[in-house]
């Protein structure tokens, strides 16, 4: 007889978090339900073959913005769940992971309405598919809000800092902040938003700024690529590692009662300065900055040789300049910290990235 009902479904699971999600829950015991589109980015999940063959992670497609599609998945859960609950000493919960989106900033300025239907109507859905399937009581609901929703607020950013999104996708996440505040107060649900700064990791996608940087980096080094072109330098943003970053997820449903958290490092680094710490692992270890604002270009220091220019393609109609978590509450509560550092994270990622062109 198993010990405890251990059931998840995760939608968006062939993302960054979610496969790292997906990974953690599984080590944990639990029977994974994952929601991918046919036409997901399946890399990530195809290259965790432990995972894709384990018989307790079930994929089936869906879409968050298709309620039918969302109540098929659940459903199928909630048979799991409470199948299992009949044969188990300890009583848990479905847990809920809402993490599908259109996750990209600049993406959202481009696609506003689709970003919006996924990011916040998307939310909703789920939202309301827990609710007309009846499983409230049983189940606990993660949303994935975001450092975003801050937006023009100066740091330092907690759970109480005012929040004024700056881009399309940020203002659909905050419609799906307050929805899962509206259906935890309204049908007394456990649901909770963790407000997670910018994680990272080998499985970010390539068009986020970190993993440009250390793919460029990567390039460089097999003498494959020379300049980088980049857009705001200057922009601050609080990096930590994904896989420690699902940790307080799971820690998020696993509380008495259902409350936010921020998760952060409450570190701040430059665009600039990501990209510095990536060329010092391919061993340039000073950039020379010459120049200013569109005209601004960094050099290797030793060759003179040019190594990034500025694109303005690559800037946002509004920027968000600034973001630094306090994550105290998740400290005291959660007993969250996080364990992987800037300077290490970008190693993790260049070094994964040299490794990934081959030889
Ligand atoms: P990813 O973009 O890597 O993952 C998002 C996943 O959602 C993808 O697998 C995508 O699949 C899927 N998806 C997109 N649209 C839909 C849809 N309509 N229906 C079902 N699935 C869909 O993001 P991350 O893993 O980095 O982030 C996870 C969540 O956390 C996101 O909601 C993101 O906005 C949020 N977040 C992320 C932060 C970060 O720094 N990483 C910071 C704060 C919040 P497909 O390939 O089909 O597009
Ligand atoms: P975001 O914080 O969710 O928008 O994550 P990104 O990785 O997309 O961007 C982080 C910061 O890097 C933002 O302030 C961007 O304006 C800045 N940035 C500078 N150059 C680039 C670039 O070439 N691509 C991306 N994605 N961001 C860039």
């Amino acid at each position: 007889m198993s010990t405890s009902t251990r059931v998840a479904f995760i939608t968006g699971a062939a993302g960054q978090d979610g496969s790292f999600l997906a990974e953690l829950l599984i080590g944990k015991g639990y029977t994974v339900y994952g929601m991918v589109r046919r036409s997901s980015n399946m890399t990530n999940l195809d290259r965790l073959t432990a995972l894709r063959h384990n018989h307790r992670f079930h994929i089936h497609y869906g879409d968050v913005t298709d309620i039918a599609s969302i109540m098929r998945i659940l459903t199928l859960a909630k048979k799991d769940y409470f199948n299992t609950l009949l044969n188990v000493k300890e009583k848990g919960y479905l847990e809920v992971y809402n993490l599908a989106a259109q996750s990209h900033v600049k993406v959202s300025f481009e696609v506003p309405q689709y970003t919006a239907n996924t990011d916040a109507i998307g939310t909703l859905n789920v939202l309301e598919a827990v609710v007309q399937l009846e499983l409230t009581p049983h189940v606990r609901l993660y949303q994935a809000s975001t450092s975003e929703l801050f937006g023009s607020t100066a740091p330092p950013q907690n759970e109480e800092s005012l929040m004024c999104p700056q881009s399309p996708y940020a203002v659909a996440k905050l419609f799906a902040h307050w929805a899962v505040k509206n259906y935890r107060d309204a049908y007394n649900m456990y649901a909770v938003s963790g407000i997670l700064f910018n994680h990272e990791s080998e499985r970010r996608a390539a068009n986020f700024v970190t993993r440009k940087i250390t793919k460029f980096a990567a390039a460089l080094h097999r003498g494959q690529k020379s300049v980088l072109e980049i857009g705001n330098l200057h922009a601050l943003r609080d990096w930590g590692y994904a896989k420690d970053y699902v940790e307080a997820m799971w820690a998020m449903l696993q509380q008495d009662s259902a409350t936010d958290f921020v998760i952060a490092t409450g570190e701040q680094h430059t665009v600039k300065e990501c990209i510095e710490a990536a060329l010092e692992v391919v061993g340039i270890p000073r950039i020379e900055w010459r120049g200013t604002g569109l005209s601004e270009t960094g050099h290797n220091a030793e060759t003179g040789d040019l190594l990034v220019e500025v694109n303005a393609k690559y800037f946002r109609p509004t920027e968000v300049d600034s973001l630094q978590g306090d994550c105290r509450k998740a400290t005291d509560v959660l007993k969250w910290k996080h364990t992987t550092g800037f300077k290490e994270l970008v190693k993790i990622m260049v070094l994964h990235d040299i490794q990934e062109l081959g030889i």
